[in-house]
């Protein structure tokens, strides 16, 4: 039995989307999806790096559409990948239109740099033709100038007013297969205007922060903006941008899911701070035990702990466990001890457990 039982609260219930067979919304679980910096242009290498991020969790992938090569590619990429594919469309909406006859499972456009109402709608039509969704993206980088002058700058009201001007024009289109992502890098800026927007509208929402950053610095503002407004049960789809290689967004973005229980993937791991009564070295462990389960994909909760003084509650709560004493260490599962071991043996009797886990003795509920 598991102490630790408090969940997020109540997800807001959003209207339900299809990208290709992924739901988004209604329920769903929350997915996790993140954008190739390879040249589109290139299949072979939008191909790789794709399947690569199909390994590490990756639900679906969007890709930038800047020319007609890349559009003319997306066909191409789809007959090799199982995950959906978007394309992220600027200032040409041809480029849209190509990329939906080429396959595209879901449109990522800003209506403010496409070139006018007329041409919005005709991405609007060919999209709800063909039963494609449409992200409509606002972005505190550039927001309309009326609005701008209207809230005397970037604002989390003026970054609302134009989403909810961009979904009036939608409906008024008659087309409600919408995904609604309000970003900026100033995280109370971006987490003010989600809560804002997700009182307005009930389409679901996808979040993000643009320019997070490298990934120490971009998944720490993540967490904190992302966090925070999944907490509250707003954000039906995630993705870390950071300046790097995506598959470490796939991973972050697991990791804030799984702190918040709201997703499981692999191992999570609780380890101590250590303190003057660790007796081994403890952060040499861990790292293996890590390295070892880095590509394990059960979902267990794996607690390594300094002592065994206090170690021993926490190990307890773990689906696997160890209390480090000085040469011996204590090894527990679901809240058992199994047995005690050498020092030495602790990361092969953990991997050991790990990989030993049937699904008989259940997943985490941590
Ligand atoms: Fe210190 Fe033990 Fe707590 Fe680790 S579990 S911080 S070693 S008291």
């Amino acid at each position: 039995m598991n102490r630790f039982t408090s969940c997020p609260a109540e997800r807001k219930v959003t209207r339900q989307v299809h990208v290709g067979p992924v739901s988004v919304g209604g329920g769903a679980p929350i997915r996790v999806q993140s954008m190739t910096c390879t040249r589109t242009e290139n299949v072979a290498a939008t191909v790789d790096q794709i399947l690569d991020l199909e390994n590490a969790g990756c639900e679906i992938i969007r890709v930038a559409v800047p020319t007609l090569k890349a559009a003319e590619g997306l066909a191409k990429i789809k007959t090799q990948i199982h995950i959906p594919l978007v394309a992220d469309i600027h200032f040409n909406h041809r480029l849209a239109l190509r990329a939906l006859d080429e396959g595209a499972d879901k449109i990522r456009i800003n209506p403010g740099n496409i070139g006018g109402r007329d041409r919005f709608e005709t991405v609007l039509k060919a999209a709800s033709r063909r039963g494609v969704p449409v992200r409509i993206g606002v972005n505190a980088g550039s927001l309309e100038k009326a609005l701008l002058e209207k809230h005397g700058g970037v604002t989390a009201g003026g970054l609302v007013e134009s989403a909810m001007n961009h979904i009036r024009i939608c409906e008024e289109a008659g087309f409600t297969d919408l995904v609604i992502s309000i970003k900026a890098s100033d995280i109370p800026l971006m987490i003010e205007a989600n809560r804002l927007l997700s009182e307005k509208t009930d389409y679901p929402l996808h979040l993000g922060v643009t320019e997070a950053g490298t990934e120490k610095e971009g998944i720490l503002r993540s967490a904190v903006g992302i966090g925070t407004l999944l907490a509250e049960g707003i954000g039906d789809t995630i993705r870390i941008s950071l300046t790097g290689d995506p598959a470490a967004e796939v991973k972050a973005a697991y990791g804030i899911l799984k702190a918040l229980h709201l997703r499981k993937r692999g191992i999570t791991m609780v380890s101590c701070p250590t303190c003057g009564r660790t007796r081994i070295d403890l952060v040499q462990v861990v790292e293996k035990i890590e390295k070892a389960l880095e590509n394990e994909n059960k979902s267990l909760t794996v607690a390594v702990m300094g002592c065994e003084v206090n170690g021993p509650g926490e190990a307890r709560e773990a689906d696997i466990g160890v209390a480090c004493g000085k040469k011996t260490a204590l090894l527990f599962s679901r809240g058992e001890t199994i047995r005690k071991i050498k020092s030495d043996e602790i990361v092969d009797a953990i991997v050991t457990e790990v990989r030993n886990w049937t699904p008989e003795h259940g997943e985490s509920d941590r």
